[in-house]
């Protein structure tokens, strides 16, 4: 299903015009306006989900062949030093734009590109109900 009022739908779905790096019948890659380095792309869906918990298992199953098939050749033409393959869910995570969207960011030795945390301490107790809690939904 498509939305109406959303982007990237119309940019996968080619209803307005993008810099396309490759497409087949379920993903449209795009040159990201405004790169976080030379070559950035991300991968669009061409079915409307918001984030990751929407996404149909066709195209979550899918989209990391997508991934590997076209990183593998940035890469290659880049000649970079790095690859990050990225997605973010919700506004908390630095999603801006609500249409499922992986990035592919070339990396190159010193540049700018901030991508990190600071390391924690993993908490047992934590962890006992968390781990739990999890496995009783999955
Ligand atoms: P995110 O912060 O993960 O939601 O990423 C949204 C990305 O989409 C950002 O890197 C934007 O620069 C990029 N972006 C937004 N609008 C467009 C557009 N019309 N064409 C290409 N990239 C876009
Ligand atoms: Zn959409």
């Amino acid at each position: 299903m498509k939305d109406s009022n959303c982007i990237f739908c119309k940019i996968a779905n080619g209803e307005i015009p993008s810099r396309t790096l490759y497409e087949d019948e379920d993903f449209r890659v795009i040159m990201d306006i405004n790169p976080a380095s030379k070559g950035h792309a991300i991968i669009l869906p061409k079915e409307h989900a918001a984030n990751l918990y929407e996404l149909s298992d066709e195209y979550a199953s899918k989209i990391f062949k997508v991934a590997k098939k076209v990183g593998s050749a940035m890469v290659e033409v880049l000649g970079c030093d790095g690859l990050n393959v990225l997605q973010n869910n919700g506004e908390a995570a630095g999603q801006t734009v609500f249409h499922l969207h992986v990035h592919l960011i070339p990396r190159y030795k010193d540049d700018c590109v901030s991508i990190g945390w600071k390391p924690g301490e993993a908490d047992d107790t934590f962890l006992d109900s968390f781990v739990t809690k999890v496995q009783n939904i999955l």
